[in-house]
């Protein structure tokens, strides 16, 4: 995955969260207070600005400037949860051009422990990590068996989308959510949601590309 790809992921991402910005709300409105949408378009809205300015850089400061916007115009769980991800994800492949599958799986995996660091919630926790630990074993079994990128990523959305779901019936234990205990069930999670909008568009990054030799 090239550099240009990973600007490709972030447009299809800010284009989906500007698409999905109000079913997202909807669902943070369910369980939460009703800016999960609203904070995520601000956020990559004002990723989409700053991008010109590091398309020609490496992927780990491209990245690195990704995390710095969201913490300086997100607020919220989301800000600081979606800032650590893309700072930890940014160390993870620093320097680097282009990535193989290998450095894949380390920025995936960098960027999950850096939200279960900070936001110390645990699977079944109905969080973001519900959608990104199983997307990340899903992607670390399909590389650990020879698939190459595309293959692997196809494998771990399918993953992430059954962990999104999933979220429905749990009992919220970390942010907001949990204030309403027994009725936060029944509803997904919108944090899982948006983890699940941003692994799909790495996807979509990642399949457009097919046949342009990269
Ligand atoms: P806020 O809860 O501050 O309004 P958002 O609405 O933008 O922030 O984001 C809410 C989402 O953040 C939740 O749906 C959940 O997925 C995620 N979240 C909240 N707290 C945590 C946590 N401690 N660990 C992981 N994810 C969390
Ligand atoms: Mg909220």
């Amino acid at each position: 995955m090239t550099n240009q790809q990973i600007i490709q992921w972030l447009q299809i991402f800010a284009a989906k969260i500007e698409q999905n910005k109000e079913y997202l709300t909807e669902l943070d409105a369910a369980i939460g207070d009703a800016d999960h949408g609203i904070n995520m378009d601000r956020g990559f809205k004002k990723v989409m600005s700053q991008l010109p300015s590091v398309a020609n850089q490496d992927i780990g400061n491209i990245l690195k400037t990704v995390s710095m916007t969201l913490i300086s115009s997100v607020g919220g769980a989301s800000g600081s949860l979606y800032g650590t991800l893309f700072l930890r994800a940014s160390t993870a492949v620093a320097g680097k051009q282009e990535l193989t599958e290998q450095d894949m799986l380390e920025l995936l995996q960098a960027g999950l422990d850096g939200v279960l660091q900070r936001g110390k919630a645990q699977l079944g926790d109905k969080t973001m990590v519900d959608t990104l630990t199983p997307a990340v074993t899903a992607f670390r079994q399909a590389v650990d068996q020879g698939k190459p990128m595309l293959s692997a990523m196809e494998e771990a959305v399918v993953a992430a989308e059954v962990g999104m779901k999933d979220t429905i019936p749990m009992l919220a234990k970390k942010g907001r959510a949990s204030y309403l205990g027994e009725r936060s069930v029944g509803h997904q999670d919108p944090g899982a949601t948006s983890c699940y909008l941003i692994l799909k568009s790495l996807l979509e990054a990642l399949s457009r590309n097919i046949g342009s030799g990269e």
